[in-house]
């Protein structure tokens, strides 16, 4: 059996290293555009020691993954975080990011008064008072509009967006819930399902009773993890394990289904391929369906791309940045460029072994790509600037000795309302095309765990179709 697989980022290694697994005859092509194969996962050898500007961790509850990295025989190769805390810059100042709630929603005022003043959390705490939200079981709903109407502006563009931005580059005004906090719409369910009164402070209180009964009966462990030497042990692993012939470079442009029904690649490639993953972003996949599937292309046009950058930083003197994990940036905070630092070194043990310090800056929010297309001198400059200002540490007095800017063009899918309902419209659309394959994390979700399993799934399906 020949497979083609497009796409060599996370999502189509994996679907190459199960195919295999399943498949020990296969024959495996794997075409990436780029130069290099890992996609949005991207380990920079800096001199001091390999440095991740793409992902730089997982979530470590995730047994599943966990269980596929100790196949894959790097269970050794596991490192966690300090367990510092992060801090949020707003109001000027420098403030501790409060513990609790859902994505910094909170279920009472509790801990916020400093950062969201009495106002904003009288409102929080009369919420529960007020009308119910109109909530049918299964429904989606912005996550901005829902916590603006309910606590204000204050929470959404202090504390929501700063986080929500750091994993999804984007506000929360552009984020659906279901894709992005679902345990808060499952709570939101169960409040209607139950015809109790449906109020966000009331979901959210479910939400944290429940988590502090999952902590108590299960042994502590971290919530993230990272590989030593970066996520180029993952996949060069995965390319290495997969026995694929992987062709960087390998731009495809569209697809065709021969009579045979049989494919065969515009761009690369040669001859027919009797199976085919698309592993690419929303977009380009739906380039790439538009002969074999047009519906399934046009209902993924729906999923748009956020843009960001990275500025990755080695310092010689780690003196005066300060014991935290990383600062997030008010999204509502004047004059200020960066969205989040991640003190890497303060938040990785293993990477303040190097000595000196590791910061990373991110850039560029949904929609807004200025930043993300600015001089890299510049993008450097302002990473410099806006660490001095949020944390007073002076990085060019530092010794700035190594710096890598990375830019994301359309990095991550925008997880708007109801995405996943495209996702099902897109699969049942494919359901009756054989030997076709879609994943990545636009279909997955955006966690490292969520794109493997979903790759892992598509390779079971592709090599027990027919
Ligand atoms: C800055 C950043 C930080 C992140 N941090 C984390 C984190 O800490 N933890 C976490 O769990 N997740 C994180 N993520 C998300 C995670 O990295 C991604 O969800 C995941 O790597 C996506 O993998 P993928 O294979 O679906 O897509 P991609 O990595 O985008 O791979 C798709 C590949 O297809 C190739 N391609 C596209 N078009 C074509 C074509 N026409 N022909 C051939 N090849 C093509 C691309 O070049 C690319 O290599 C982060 C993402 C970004 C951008």
């Amino acid at each position: 059996m020949r497979y083609a697989i497009i796409g060599a980022g996370l999502a189509g290694l994996t679907c190459a290293h199960d195919i295999r697994q399943h498949d020990r005859d296969a024959t495996i092509e794997v075409f990436e555009a780029a130069e290099r194969i890992g996609g949005k996962l991207f380990t920079v050898p800096f001199e001091s020691g390999p440095t991740d500007l793409g992902a730089e961790a997982f979530l470590n509850r995730r047994t599943d993954a966990i269980d596929f990295f100790n196949s894959l025989g790097l269970a050794d190769h596991l490192v966690y975080p300090s367990g510092l805390r992060s801090l949020v810059y707003s109001g000027g100042h420098l403030q501790t990011l409060p513990a609790g709630g859902a994505m910094g929603i909170p279920g009472d005022s509790r801990d916020f008064e400093e950062l969201l003043g009495d106002e904003a959390c009288a409102r929080i705490d009369a919420e529960s008072e007020a009308e119910p939200i109109d909530w049918e079981v299964g429904q989606d709903a912005r996550v901005g509009e829902l916590v603006r109407q309910r606590y204000g502006n204050e929470v959404v563009d202090r504390v929501v967006s700063a986080l929500l931005g750091g994993v999804y580059s984007c506000t929360a005004d552009d984020l659906g819930m279901r894709a992005t906090i679902p345990q808060l719409a499952e709570a939101l369910d169960e409040l209607a399902a139950a015809g109790e009164k449906v109020t966000l402070s009331g979901a959210i209180q479910k939400m944290n009773s429940r988590r502090n009964t999952i902590t108590k009966s299960s042994a502590p462990s971290p919530i993230f993890a990272t590989f030593r030497g970066g996520y180029a042990e993952l996949y060069d692993t995965l390319a290495e394990s997969s026995g694929a012939q992987i062709f960087v470079d390998a731009f495809i442009s569209g697809v065709n289904r021969n009579s045979d029904g049989t494919f065969s690649l515009k761009g690369a490639g040669e001859g027919n391929y009797d199976r085919l993953v698309l592993a690419t972003p929303a977009p380009t996949t739906a380039v790439l369906l538009k002969d074999i599937a047009p519906e399934a292309a046009q209902k993924l046009q729906a999923i748009e791309l956020a843009s960001s950058a990275v500025v990755g930083m080695k310092f010689d003197s780690d003196e005066g940045l300060p014991q935290n994990s990383g600062v997030l940036v008010a999204a509502d905070e004047p004059e200020m460029h960066a969205k989040a630092f991640t003190l890497s070194s303060r938040k990785w043990p293993h990477l303040a072994e190097r000595g000196g310090a590791v910061v990373r800056a991110s850039f560029g929010r949904f929609g807004d790509e200025a930043l993300v297309r600015a001089e890299e001198d510049e993008l450097v400059d302002m990473a410099l600037d806006d660490l001095q200002k949020t944390t007073g540490f002076d990085g060019r007095a530092a010794g700035l000795s190594e710096i890598y800017v990375q830019r994301w063009f359309g990095g991550i899918p925008r997880f708007d309302k109801n995405h996943f309902d495209v996702v099902a419209a897109v699969r049942e659309e494919l359901s009756t095309l054989d030997g076709v394959e879609v994943t990545g994390a636009w279909a997955a979700g955006v966690g490292v765990p969520n794109v493997i399993a979903d790759a892992r799934d598509a390779a079971q399906r592709i090599t027990h179709a027919d």
